[in-house]
């Protein structure tokens, strides 16, 4: 099964993704993460995305797509993958179809998370992640504190602040969204797999209530 994670920054794609990820016991694999992880090791594709992403900008199509291709073709996420933040743009909507077709797969569900705008910024400057990236939890240091303030619940390891998560870089990348990824809503839609769902404090429904929504929703439709 192939789900793809799909909505602005700071809609909660990573904590949905993440709760999905355990309750139907399919990988989640985040392109952001990836990413991070070459920065913080520094390698040749680290130090290219970096200046991309400290300003907010997405990370060119084809370096990005050739990672998604070679993460498609490990082991772990033959019986499903659970795609946080790929694809971004139209031409890597089109390639992962490509890739997937030549494995008789499709893309099964596209789970659209929709926030306020204003609700977003405080959102992204309230994220707080775990510095473990073999757990990556995700908090709102006002929604959705740990128990203990700094400390991840989960793995006891201390939390930080992405570089990115600034009112600055979160402009550029909420424009990005709405210029270059928020047709994929309509390219899914036409396709007819599209799932849009609210995330909103005003209604309170947080990321974690639209994961078990979805979790329903998958068992009702096996059944
Ligand atoms: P995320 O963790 O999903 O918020 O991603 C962090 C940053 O990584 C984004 O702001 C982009 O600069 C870059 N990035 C992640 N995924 C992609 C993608 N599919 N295409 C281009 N850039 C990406």
């Amino acid at each position: 099964m192939t789900i793809i994670m799909l909505g602005a920054p700071g809609t909660g794609k990573g904590t949905v993704a993440g709760i999905l990820s355990e309750k139907l016991q399919i990988p989640q694999v985040s392109t952001g993460d990836i990413f991070r992880k070459h920065i913080k090791e520094k390698t040749e594709l680290g130090i290219i995305a970096d200046q991309y992403i400290s300003k907010g900008q997405l990370v060119p199509d084809d370096l990005t797509i050739d990672i998604v291709k070679e993460r498609l073709k490990e082991n772990d996420v033959q019986k499903g993958i659970i795609l946080d933040g790929f694809p971004r743009t139209v031409k890597q909507a089109e390639s992962l179809d490509n890739i997937l077709a030549e494995e008789n797969k499709k893309v099964d569900m596209v789970i659209n998370l929709i926030t306020p705008e204003e609700e977003i910024i405080e959102r992204i400057v309230n994220r707080r992640v775990c510095s473990n990236q073999e757990c990556k939890a995700v908090y709102n240091i006002v929604l959705n504190p740990p128990k203990k303030e700094g400390v991840c619940d989960k793995c006891g390891h201390e939390l930080v602040q992405r570089k990115d998560d600034n009112v600055e870089t979160v402009k550029s990348r909420l424009k990005s969204y709405f210029e270059i990824t928020s047709p994929l809503v309509e390219y899914y839609e036409k396709k007819g797999n599209l799932y849009s769902t609210t995330v909103s404090k005003s209604i309170n429904k947080l990321g974690k209530d639209v994961a078990i929504e979805i979790v329903e929703k998958i068992k009702k439709e096996k059944n």
